[in-house]
């Protein structure tokens, strides 16, 4: 089945917005040396925002806990529809060593929808670009 035409659209030219709910801060400088020049993420029109308001996409890195779950509920709640959710790393993705945490409350699919995860501790640039290119191609409607 193909995709919706609206999340096809978004296939053309992601913005991308970043919400670290309290990463160790190490997904966050892979997710921006993506975006380097090297890596040239923005090679496939994709190009991060300082306002979820003007995203596509949130790029989720870090565990949440009692102090973040608020704000990410309230930046989802506040990006414009359709839009996707990336789960960055292994602590958005299943809390890793961070589960059963006294102050945990993720991992972040528990919170808002998420529709890609990129697993690592913390991913490669190459992985973050991976996982990109696989969620643009699935809302193609391609394999
Ligand atoms: S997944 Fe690893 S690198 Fe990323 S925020 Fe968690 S501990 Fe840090």
């Amino acid at each position: 089945m193909s995709a919706p035409i609206k999340l096809k659209a978004l296939t053309k030219s992601i913005w991308v917005f970043h919400a670290a709910c309290s990463p160790c801060n190490n997904c966050d400088i892979e997710i921006l040396d993506a975006l380097t020049p090297r890596y040239d993420l923005e090679r496939f029109g994709i190009q991060l925002v300082g306002s979820v308001r003007h995203a596509d996409a949130i790029l989720v890195t870090g565990m949440v806990n009692r102090k973040v779950v608020d704000r990410i509920k309230r930046v989802y709640e506040e990006a414009p529809k359709p839009c996707v959710v990336v789960a960055v790393g292994g602590c958005a993705c299943s809390e890793i060593i961070f589960r059963d945490s006294y102050n945990a409350c993720g991992p972040i699919d528990k919170i808002i929808p998420v529709d890609a995860y990129i697993p690592g501790c913390p991913p490669k640039p190459e992985a973050i670009i991976m996982g990109v290119v696989k969620l643009v191609k699935a809302l193609r409607g391609e394999k």
